[in-house]
């Protein structure tokens, strides 16, 4: 009796082997890279120009926190100006209006029944506080170049993006082309402090002349060098969709009064006690949506004990989702992030406070809305002395946009023709970008820069050193000018 159940068990395990092992096999990647992007006309540009003027770029001041300072706003206009001198093709043939300290060039295609695109990027940059000056080997607003790199504030974020465009299209006209379909340019000068005067602003003016976009593309993600470990190859993510945004206050409330006669139950403990389940519950996520589209491209590519575990999320998908979990960017993917930022409580060291509150960011997951997230959070403290109220004004998750469109296979072209061998996906971007505004008058928005990043790179974002190099300078332009020239109606 033993020996047949140890027989059946045997043939059970075996079985459940052959299965791994064949769905391993089986699995594979996703083509996003469609088949002629080897045909892609390769575009030759003049990197020293491009270096020249990506330097200059830099040495405006364009920090949109400073923008309650009228004195800052003459930063923004010589910018403006500068544009014009510099890029004089792109301002002579292209339309241009003004939302706001917000350039909107239209270059008309020769389609005029063509849906348009847009493309976009954002010139204005986060400060570079005194305090830190001295720890860039750069000065932020110096524009100092040498044999690999441009340093300085703006160059990842985001003047790579403005100036890779403006280049791109300054030289196709002075070769004589003309796009097949409507080329839009947006060029946001607030996106750091939420975009509504700039991007926001143009939206609203081009959405109410009925302008609909096939696609936009702006800022949202790069080439991954090396960021996921045990990849053969860089990963270039062109992001679908983007977290949305809510700030709770979480406000424990009890009855105060002096230090030296506290009750059992004080409003600091209660607090406390609600942050602490806060984060020992996470709001729930996993392999689904977005998230699961990126990681069903990735994870063929990876080394054999990743692959058998992603081709069999049957079996596996607790063990991936526990892994995924664990580090903070994968976990930015996988759900709805939870942070407390701030705490606010007695201002007296001897008095009890009646109230004490903690101001927790929430980064929505598109699987998530507001009301789930605050529906999730009341349930998880659990306590009728702990009220939940929101925090200034939310914004949604993005809609996800289609990763086998005419424009995903354009970017995706344009990048591995730029680019060469890299691993293509779709993603999510868990922070917020202007396509929140875009995605209002695009059927699909996409999210990438055309630019390198390594490990160390990460901390430069919004930190000291930003820098973006030559290399990559180039690659951008020819990134955007091959998809200038792609949009066919
Ligand atoms: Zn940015």
């Amino acid at each position: 009796m033993t020996l047949r159940i140890l027989k059946i068990l045997g043939l059970a395990l075996a079985a459940l082997i052959l299965v791994i092992a064949v769905k391993t096999a089986l699995y594979k990647a996703p083509d996003y890279a469609p088949a002629d992007a080897a045909a892609m006309t390769p575009v030759t540009v003049d990197v020293d120009r491009i270096v020249a003027n990506m330097a200059e770029a830099v040495t405006y001041e364009t920090v949109a926190q400073h923008l309650v300072d009228p004195l800052a706003e003459g930063q923004f206009r010589g910018f403006l100006e500068w544009i014009e001198t510099t890029y004089p093709a792109v301002h002579s043939t292209m339309d241009r209006e003004m939302a706001n300290l917000t350039p909107i060039y239209k270059w008309t295609g020769k389609n005029a029944d063509a849906q348009p695109v847009l493309m976009t990027g954002h010139y204005d940059v986060v400060p570079a506080p005194e305090a830190e000056r001295e720890r860039w080997t750069h000065a932020p607003f110096a524009g100092e170049t040498d044999a690999e790199f441009v340093w300085g504030r703006g160059t990842i974020d985001d003047k790579i993006g403005v100036i890779g465009l403006l280049e791109a299209a300054e030289m196709l006209i002075a070769e004589g082309f003309q796009p097949e379909r409507t080329i839009y340019f947006i060029f946001g000068h607030d996106e750091e402090i939420g975009g509504a005067n700039g991007a926001g602003a143009a939206v609203e003016l081009l959405g109410s002349r009925g302008v609909q976009m096939a696609w936009s593309l702006d800022e949202g993600s790069m080439v991954l060098d090396d960021v996921l470990p045990g990849l053969p190859a860089p990963v270039a993510s062109i992001n679908v969709a983007e977290k949305g945004y809510v700030t709770l206050n979480i406000t424990a409330k009890a009855t105060g009064g002096h230090s030296s006669l506290p009750p059992s139950e004080t409003a600091v403990g209660s607090l406390a006690v609600a942050v602490e389940r806060l984060m020992a519950n996470p709001v729930p996520g996993g392999l689904t949506d977005a998230t699961a589209e990126f990681f069903d491209a990735v994870a063929p590519e990876f080394g054999m004990v990743q692959r058998v575990l992603f081709a069999n999320q049957w079996l596996f998908r607790p063990v991936l989702e526990g892994v995924l979990s664990g580090s903070g960017p994968t976990n930015a993917m996988m759900r709805t992030t939870t942070a407390p930022t701030m705490l606010q409580a007695s201002l007296t060291e001897n008095v009890l406070p009646t109230e004490a509150v903690a101001v927790v960011n929430f980064r929505i997951h598109p699987r998530d809305t507001v009301e789930s997230v605050i529906a999730h959070v009341e349930s998880v403290i659990d306590d009728p002395d702990v009220e939940v109220s929101v925090r200034g004004e939310p914004t949604l998750p993005s809609p996800v946009s289609s990763s086998e469109s005419e424009g995903f296979q354009l970017l995706a072209q344009a990048t591995l023709g730029a680019f060469g061998d890299v691993i293509l996906v779709p993603g999510l971007t868990v922070a917020g970008t202007d396509s929140k505004h875009f995605s209002k008058i695009s059927d699909d928005s996409y999210r990438f820069n055309p630019m390198t990043f390594g490990p160390d790179d990460l901390s430069r974002i919004h930190g000291i050193n930003e820098r973006v190099s030559i290399a990559d300078l180039e690659r951008a332009v020819q990134f955007y000018a091959q998809i200038m020239m792609g949009v066919d109606g």
